[in-house]
C-alpha cells in the first residue's frame, strides 16, 4: 500500500513526489510515457540537449522556488532575447525601445509613448475588452498588425478579439532598450538539460514508465491512500460533460550539418503566411556548447506548428475562454468530490501555468503533509 500514487511524472508530479518522499511518505510516480519530466522532457542529440516538446525557459521572481529548484541542478545564464521576423524583417521582442525604434524610427521613450497614445487614440479603445484590443492599447495598431496579429491568430486558431486579453499580458512592454524577454529576477536553463534536473528531483523514488493509469484507474486507486493526477481533468472523467479544449502544438526537427542556422534560440514567424509559428535553434540555450565547452559542429532545429486539439494529440495549451472556463467549473466540482484525488498541474487544473508557477502550486499543495 502506498501512501501516494502520484500520476504524471511532470513538475507538478515531481516536486510533490519529492516533498512527499521526504516527509517519509511512501510514493509512486507512473506515467504513460516512456520518460520523466513531463514537456519539460529534454532528449541529448548530437551533443545538444532538445526541448522535445517545446522550448523551457526557467523564469523566476519567487526566491523560494528558485532556491528549491537550484538544489537540484545547476542553471545556465540563458536569456530569453527571441527575434520577430515579418516577412522579413526583424525586430526585438519582448516589445522594447529597439522594436519602436525600427517600427517607427523613434529614439527616445517619449517619442515611443506619443506614438502608441497616438494609436490608441485612432482605434478608440478605452477599457480593452479583449486580446486585440489590449494589444492595442499596449503597443499601438502598427505592432499589433505586424508583430501580434498573425502571431497570436496562428498559435490559437481564433481571432484576437475572440481571446482574453490576459494571454498578451504576459509580454512585458518597455521603454527601455532591453531585449530580456521575461520580467523575472531569476532566469536560466538546467545545465545538462531538464530530464537530468528531474531525475535528480526523482531519485530514490518509484517509477513506473509506460503505464496508463486510466486504464486501469480502480486497480491503482486500491493500491494508495491517496492520488495525486496530473493528467487532463475531462480525461479522468471520461469526457462525461464533453471535451475540454487544447491547443496542440508539431515540432518538425531537423539535424542540419552547419554551426548556426539562425543566430539565437528563438525566432517567431508573426505574418499570417507562414505555417510555422516559431523556429528554435536549441543549442543556443546552451550558447553552442557541448558539456567540455567545445562548440557543436551540427544544430538541431525545430519548427513549431499549432493546431487544435483533438483526442489522441497532446495537449498543451489549455483555452481559457468562456465557453471552456464554464466546462473547466464543472468539472472541477466533480473532483472536489472525488475523496482522496488530488487534481494538479496544467492539464489537472486546466490552467496556463508557467514553470515556476506550478513548481510553487505542488510546493503549496502538498506542504500540509511535511
Ligand atoms: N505573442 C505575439 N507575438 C509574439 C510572441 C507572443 O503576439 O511574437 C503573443 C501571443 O498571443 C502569445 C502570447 O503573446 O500567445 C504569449 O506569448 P508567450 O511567448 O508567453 O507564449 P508561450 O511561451 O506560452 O508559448
Amino acid at each position: 500500500m502506498y501512501d501516494f500514487i502520484i500520476i504524471g511524472a511532470g513538475l507538478y508530479g515531481t516536486v510533490c513526489a519529492r516533498q512527499l518522499a521526504e516527509a517519509g511518505m511512501k510514493v509512486l510516480v507512473i506515467d504513460k510515457r516512456s520518460h520523466v519530466a513531463g514537456n519539460a522532457y529534454t532528449k541529448n542529440v548530437e551533443g545538444i540537449n532538445v526541448h522535445i516538446y517545446g522550448a523551457h525557459i526557467f523564469h523566476t521572481n519567487n526566491k523560494a522556488v528558485w532556491d528549491y529548484v537550484n538544489k537540484f541542478t545547476e542553471f545556465n545564464r540563458f536569456t530569453n532575447s527571441p527575434v520577430a521576423d515579418y516577412k522579413g524583417e526583424l525586430y526585438s521582442l519582448p516589445f522594447n525601445m529597439y522594436t519602436f525604434n525600427k517600427i517607427w524610427g523613434v529614439r527616445t521613450p517619449e517619442e515611443a509613448a506619443a506614438k502608441i497614445a497616438e494609436q490608441r487614440k485612432i482605434a478608440g479603445v478605452e477599457i480593452p475588452k479583449n486580446l486585440e484590443e489590449q494589444a492595442i492599447s499596449l503597443v499601438g495598431i502598427d505592432i499589433y498588425e505586424k508583430l501580434i496579429k498573425g502571431y497570436t491568430q496562428k498559435q490559437w486558431g481564433r481571432a484576437c478579439d475572440q481571446l482574453p486579453a490576459f494571454i498578451i499580458k504576459r509580454l512585458p512592454v518597455r521603454f527601455t532598450y532591453d531585449n530580456n524577454y521575461f520580467d523575472a529576477r531569476y532566469q536560466g536553463i538546467p545545465i545538462g538539460g531538464y530530464t537530468k534536473m528531474v531525475e535528480a528531483m526523482l531519485s530514490g523514488i518509484e517509477i513506473k514508465l509506460n503505464c496508463d493509469y486510466l486504464k486501469d484507474k480502480e486497480s491503482w486507486n486500491s493500491q494508495a491512500k491517496r492520488i495525486i493526477y496530473t493528467g487532463p481533468i475531462d480525461a479522468y472523467f471520461n469526457y462525461s460533460l464533453g471535451y475540454l479544449e487544447y491547443r496542440s502544438v508539431r515540432f518538425e526537427n531537423e539535424t542540419l550539418d552547419m554551426l548556426n542556422f539562425q543566430g539565437n534560440a528563438v525566432v517567431n514567424y508573426t505574418d499570417e503566411e507562414t505555417k510555422w509559428t516559431r523556429i528554435i535553434e536549441h543549442k543556443w540555450f546552451e550558447f553552442g556548447k557541448d558539456e567540455s565547452g567545445q562548440d557543436i559542429p551540427k544544430t538541431v532545429i525545430s519548427r513549431e506548428y499549432s493546431s487544435e486539439w483533438r483526442p489522441g494529440d497532446e495537449p498543451y495549451y489549455p483555452v481559457n475562454d468562456k465557453k471552456n472556463i464554464e466546462l473547466y467549473k464543472n468539472y472541477k466540482e466533480m473532483a472536489d468530490n472525488e475523496s482522496n484525488v488530488i487534481f494538479g498541474g496544467r492539464l489537472g487544473e486546466y490552467k496556463y501555468y508557467d514553470m515556476d508557477q506550478v513548481i510553487d502550486a505542488a510546493l503549496r499543495r502538498v506542504a500540509c503533509y511535511g
